[in-house]
């Protein structure tokens, strides 16, 4: 905590210098996913963006508490006050229960996540486990006048709370904006503005999922769940909130209304907002074609992709561009990531066995490197700034790897925690064929049935001999005989 690290704050609009309420810990919500499809690559940048956040503070010595929800009710089609629930649309479509959906889909996330190296949340909770919470906040609001009840729904009433506090200063709009970017009542509404959004709706007949409330039997609307759980897990006012750029208006402008009108205070030091991703230059959406799911990614089979790409090298082109700038995925981008990816990993692997020359002198590049990475680091987590000065590194490591330079002691050790603290924990990059811990038992097992093979064919099995080749390449991992016995490589 001796260095200082500078966070862009979307409420404030600028990069001002992280100070946490409570010394020495942090509190942090960020957005989950709506659970109920498989996640995506729009899961996979808030995903990794947070996560790097969350290991760089671990790494300066913070403790964090890490909320990370999963939506399971309230989320309705169009991110509108109408429509169907996405959750249980999907239920009705695949003939499941609600908390069917919710539990695979949240299953597939987790595994998705661990796959890019995510680590867990501190808590994760859902909304639909806070629907008491949720009611009492619709109960201040409506105590401080700031909300109305119509027909059993409780709504925000926006006009209202503007005349006291600013509607739309998260996302920089007035309320001629807002009420421009809204479409006028039909008539059936039970809304007296079209600008007005649902904190709790009165649920239809055919509505599966519904809990009683003062008003009516029905279910929260969206944004309110982030407002309850962030308060209950993180007290009144916490330190750092972030999202996807897409949840800044509306869902993180009500979210910050509905704290406001509930208990007085906005409640979020630092807004962040991660940016989007696009693909070959288009936005991500079904109807165009072009919907990756993490899990299409890695195997790759999606018709718009070449070739599988491992979740370490999505991590990787990820960390490639600022979390606030957009990031285009392409086929070519993608390899080129693969190829980077590549180079850094073997470097990561040598710098562990070079020699050391006592007689080298202190290199002053070197340990001017971990202060500049640290620099970039702590600038509002300048990922792309970091990974170039690593690439310095590598360049480093492969000059004393052929001898063209010779390290001493101490700057072979800052050259090592470059890779170790920074590259694996703070990065969190990894090498997917050296599994922490699995990397030795890989080897022995594939040495083992290689034995095996080598038996087979000193006897002339040649069916068991070319089993095993076939098995082993379907896996990733090709032999070659020599004249002493056989090599393999993990492709
Ligand atoms: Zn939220």
């Amino acid at each position: 905590m001796d260095r200082n690290l500078y966070l862009y704050n979307t409420l404030t609009r600028t990069k001002s210098l992280f100070k946490p309420i409570h010394p020495g810990m942090v509190g942090m919500y960020v957005c989950g996913p709506t659970v109920y499809g498989d996640a995506h690559l729009g899961h996979a940048r808030p995903g990794i963006t947070y996560d790097v956040l969350f290991r760089l503070l671990r790494h300066l010595g913070y403790k964090v508490r890490y909320v990370r929800n999963i939506t399971d009710v309230g989320h309705l089609e169009n991110d509108a006050d109408s429509g169907e629930d996405k959750i249980a649309k999907k239920a009705r479509l695949e003939e499941l229960e609600p908390m069917e959906v919710v539990q695979t889909y949240t299953l597939r996330y987790h595994d998705a996540m661990r796959q890019l190296n995510v680590l867990p949340p501190s808590i994760e909770p859902r909304a639909s486990g806070h629907i008491i919470e949720q009611i009492n906040i619709v109960r201040k609001i409506l105590d401080a006048g700031f909300a109305y009840e119509s027909n059993g729904s409780v709504y925000f009433d926006v006009a209202k709370y503007n005349e006291k506090h600013h509607y739309g200063i998260l996302s920089g709009r007035n309320l001629e904006d807002t009420k421009e970017g809204t479409r006028a009542l039909d008539g059936q509404d039970d809304k007296r503005s079209p600008m007005d959004f649902a904190l709790w709706k009165k649920a239809s007949p055919e509505h599966i999922m519904h809990w009683p409330s003062p008003w009516s039997e029905g279910f929260p609307g969206w944004h309110l769940e982030c407002s309850a759980m962030s308060e209950k897990y993180l007290g009144e006012t916490f330190d750092i909130h972030g999202g996807g750029m897409d949840l800044m208006f509306p869902h993180h402008e009500c979210e910050l209304a509905q704290n406001t009108a509930s208990r007085g205070v906005g409640g979020v030091n630092c807004w962040m907002h991660n940016n989007m991703i696009t693909i070959n230059g288009q936005k991500m959406g079904k109807s165009l074609g072009n919907f990756i799911t993490l899990e299409q990614l890695f195997t790759g089979t999606h018709p718009i992709l070449e070739q599988a790409y491992s979740p370490m090298t999505i991590r990787f082109f990820i960390l490639q561009a600022h979390y606030r700038s957009p990031l285009d995925f392409s086929n070519e981008a993608l390899q080129a990531a693969e190829k980077g990816l590549k180079r850094m990993l073997q470097a990561a692997k040598d710098v562990k066995n070079l020699p050391v020359d006592e007689s080298a002198a202190p290199s002053a590049e070197i340990s001017s490197l971990k202060e500049k990475v640290y620099d970039a680091l702590l600038d509002d987590i300048n990922t792309p700034v970091v990974l170039s000065y690593l690439f310095d590194a590598v360049r480093i490591v492969n000059s004393i790897k052929d001898k063209s330079v010779k390290v001493g002691r101490e700057d072979l050790a800052t050259l090592q925690s470059l890779f170790t603290e920074i590259l694996s924990d703070v990065l969190g990059i990894k090498d997917e064929n050296d599994g922490a811990g699995n990397g030795k038992m890989i080897d022995g097992l594939i040495n083992m049935v290689l034995d095996v093979r080598k038996n087979a064919k000193a006897n002339k099995d040649w069916a068991t001999s070319d089993l095993i080749r076939n098995s082993l390449k379907e896996l990733g991992i090709s032999i070659k005989d020599t004249k002493d016995g056989c090599e393999w490589t993990i492709d």
